[in-house]
């Protein structure tokens, strides 16, 4: 089996596909060229915002409570989750009641990333820099533009808990207030839900 197949088994066991519109694993698992990440804006129990990077073609994710910040000196806490497949990066909608993660969900920005490390330029070496706790990423996104970098907070690699900083560069800002509609259609949560609901 293969390791893209492994890590997404967690995320095959949370749903049952009958019940959620999200997509199913699928061999379709990677971009062609360059790598994709997607921020989804999360109306379940408590609002979050989901971060997705592809890395050896998943999305390694994570839950940032209070999204992302363009500000260096604000640093959000990120808990990993599990993989997810990369056609989840285009998902937008409602995820019904009674299935994990039941709620609304938008596509708040989606571009592609580079690897700022210089030793992790090869796909496979990105997994052994999260495994190290580590990752310099440059987001190419409508929203979000510039150097981030994600930190585990302990050594171990099975810990969850990371932060996701703004890195000082010439796109850092103080402060400002980024649009809440999705990219892909221009909708607001409330929108996406209204939506789903009249479709059925
Ligand atoms: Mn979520």
């Amino acid at each position: 089996m293969s390791n893209e197949k492994k890590s997404l088994g967690l995320y095959t066991k949370k749903r049952d596909f009958t019940k959620t519109s999200e997509p199913p694993v699928t061999k379709k698992t990677r971009s062609k060229k360059n790598l994709l990440f997607v921020v989804q804006k999360h109306q379940a129990s408590q609002l979050h915002y989901d971060f997705r990077l592809e890395v050896d073609g998943v999305l390694k994710s994570w839950a940032v409570p209070k999204g992302l910040s363009g500000n260096p000196a604000q640093k959000r806490l990120a808990v990993q989750t599990e993989d997810h497949p990369l056609a989840y990066a285009y998902f937008e909608g409602t995820i019904a009641q009674g299935n994990y993660g039941a709620g609304v969900v938008m596509v708040w920005d989606i571009g592609t990333y580079t690897v700022l490390q210089k030793d992790t330029k090869k796909r496979c070496s990105l997994l052994d820099a999260l495994h190290d706790g580590q990752i310099e990423i440059f987001l190419k996104g409508k929203k979000l533009y510039g150097a981030y970098v994600l930190v585990r907070l302990q050594r171990l690699s099975s810990d969850t808990n990371w932060l996701l900083i703004k890195m000082r560069d010439e796109y850092a800002k103080t402060a400002k207030r980024m649009n809440n509609r999705s990219v892909l259609s221009g909708k607001t949560l409330k929108q996406i839900e209204h939506d789903a609901k009249k479709k059925g």
